[in-house]
């Protein structure tokens, strides 16, 4: 999701009136330690059909969810907001009962080998505070009076608009069929492949499925009057990708621009992280009333085309960004929060990569020496195991994030570096069903470079907030003894000296550099340094 606008946004919260502070909703994150009764069981696959209401702001309908179990239950553990109305819940045609507490639905099983359960649901939906930070619904009219609505679920997973096992490690292995009927004339952008339409009663039924898994928050669905635009994308591996944009009617004119962005954030990304990761489903954005979220094969916009050049082509950040969730975030996907900067850090480190091939080395610095003024450093950018997502949704797993990974670039080399990245996002033992930590990242560098010295860099700059101090003794009349005086490893830095820049292997013990003038020490930015 995008965290520019957040500091903004907190900067009106204290502006409101208090009143409306009775409209922030409960804490719906999800995370931590998974309830032991999920723990017992793996989604395989959900098939959601919902009739969306929205005059009334109403969904109703049921959700089939498939799943398989090593042991016979005696209770299966969903989640679901109390807010919604459960009907009934039935197992091999039979109804079975359930319990209701908080946000869990216990359901009984009887004494079957089920491995298939529907819940009938529906009622208001919950409206979302501060889209997408903290989501909900979000029902807006568009200028030519249509209703138009959209989803946000990162920060509190899929409960808020669907029965479901709600845990950053539960993926539905064999994906998703998602089923929405509508009034006529509207719309329901979702994931995967659009495979039926069927109009009966002044209603329209829209059909989308996908075989890939998919993270619970990325499941979505956004109504509205659309215009549409496609192609096929000529995707780096040869493949040719259905691709849309879905935008509003008053915004039609706008469409093949937005288009073309979109075109060239997928390439840009192609090129640094290898094909784009789901090809059977599409390449897609459409309009949503917030700023933007990864939604996959779905992205949402909301950045009302404030397109910018950079070197010869039109970019979206908002855009470019969301896109490349797709590769960090939903095929490279974590298990738990603790790791939120796999999905953020990367993916703002394919942001600065835009700058790099379109601007050039000079544009790409620049940028990232924005951001690094902007890094207070505040906490590590890992959390501890089993947090939940707003304890670790903080700035730095954007910001120092990336920065991590730009640091990387200098310290294993470009000829090393960005096949590695591409490597990294093409590994099935870290993608799509095969979900990633922390360690998975930091051991596949290591192996992949050969340098095991890098367990240092990665402990002090993941994990901690301290940061190497530069130490600087002038030695004699033309030598200066450089020194990382607080760390217990060696990392290679940059110096300036008269005779050019140098590469210099530094650790606590002092390293003699000769030069004419006053030395400097990492003068392009590679590190997060105190100096
Ligand atoms: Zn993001």
């Amino acid at each position: 999701m995008p965290h520019y606008l957040q500091k903004i946004f907190l900067l009106f919260l204290f502006l409101i009136p208090g009143h409306l502070f009775s409209q922030i909703q409960k804490n719906w994150a999800w995370g931590g330690p998974i309830d032991p009764l999920q723990a017992k069981y793996q989604v395989m696959h959900y098939q959601l059909e919902l009739e969306i209401f929205p005059q009334e702001q109403e969904i109703h309908g049921k959700n089939k969810i498939t799943f398989q179990s090593r042991e016979k239950l005696d209770t299966l553990r969903l989640n679901l907001i109390e807010e919604f109305e459960v009907g009934k819940v039935v197992m091999d045609g039979k109804e079975v009962d359930f319990l209701r507490h908080g946000d869990i639905l216990d359901i009984f099983p009887i004494d079957c080998t089920c491995e298939e359960v529907e819940v009938f649901y529906g009622g208001k939906t919950p409206i979302a505070i501060r889209p997408p930070w903290t989501g909900g619904f979000t029902w807006e009219i568009d200028q030519l009076d249509n209703h138009w609505m959209g989803l946000s679920s990162q920060n509190e997973g899929g409960k808020i608009f669907m029965p479901c096992l709600d845990h950053p490690s539960s993926e539905p292995l064999n994906g998703v069929d998602l089923i929405f009927t509508a009034p006529k004339p509207y719309f329901v952008a979702s994931n995967g492949r659009l495979v039926d339409t069927r109009e009966s009663n002044g209603k329209v039924t829209y059909h989308w499925t996908s075989q890939y898994p998919i993270k619970n928050y990325n499941i979505n669905f956004t109504l509205g009057v659309f215009h549409e635009e496609s192609i096929l994308f000529p995707s780096v591996d040869g493949k040719e990708i259905p691709m849309f944009v879905y935008v509003l009617q008053e915004n039609r004119d706008k469409a093949k621009s937005l288009m073309d962005v979109l075109k060239t954030s997928a390439h840009t990304h192609e090129k640094y992280f290898g094909p784009y990761p789901f090809p059977d489903d599409k390449i897609a954005v459409v309009e949503t009333p917030y700023l933007g979220m990864e939604h996959q094969t779905i992205n949402a916009y909301g950045n009302n085309f404030q397109f910018e050049k950079i070197g010869n082509v039109w970019a979206d950040w908002l855009l470019h960004h969301e896109l490349g969730h797709e590769w960090f975030g939903n095929k490279v996907s974590v298990k738990d929060w603790a790791d939120f900067w796999i999905h953020e850090g990367l993916t703002a480190y394919g942001d600065w990569l835009f700058y790099l091939e379109h601007g050039g080395e000079e544009a790409y610095h620049k940028k990232v020496a924005s951001v690094k003024a902007g890094i207070r450093n505040l906490r590590p950018v890992v959390s501890p195991r089993n947090s939940t997502s707003d304890y670790a949704y903080h700035p730095e797993i954007y910001t120092k994030g990336a920065f991590i990974i730009h640091s990387l670039r200098f310290y294993i080399g470009d000829d090393l570096f960005f096949p590695m990245l591409k490597a990294f996002a093409s590994d099935e033992r870290f993608t799509y069903e095969n979900l990633v930590e922390t360690l998975d990242f930091t051991d596949f560098v290591q192996h992949y470079t050969g340098m095991t010295e890098l367990q240092g860099f990665f402990d002090l700059y993941l994990k901690s907030v301290r940061l190497p101090k530069v130490k600087i003794n002038k030695k004699g009349k033309k030598g200066y003894q450089v020194s990382l005086s607080n760390i217990d490893f060696t990392m290679p830095v940059e110096i300036k000296t008269s005779n050019g820049y140098e590469r210099h292997l530094l650790s606590k013990k002092p390293v003699l550099v000769r030069s004419d003038q006053a030395v400097e020490v990492d003068p392009i930015g590679w590190y997060l340094l105190e100096k």
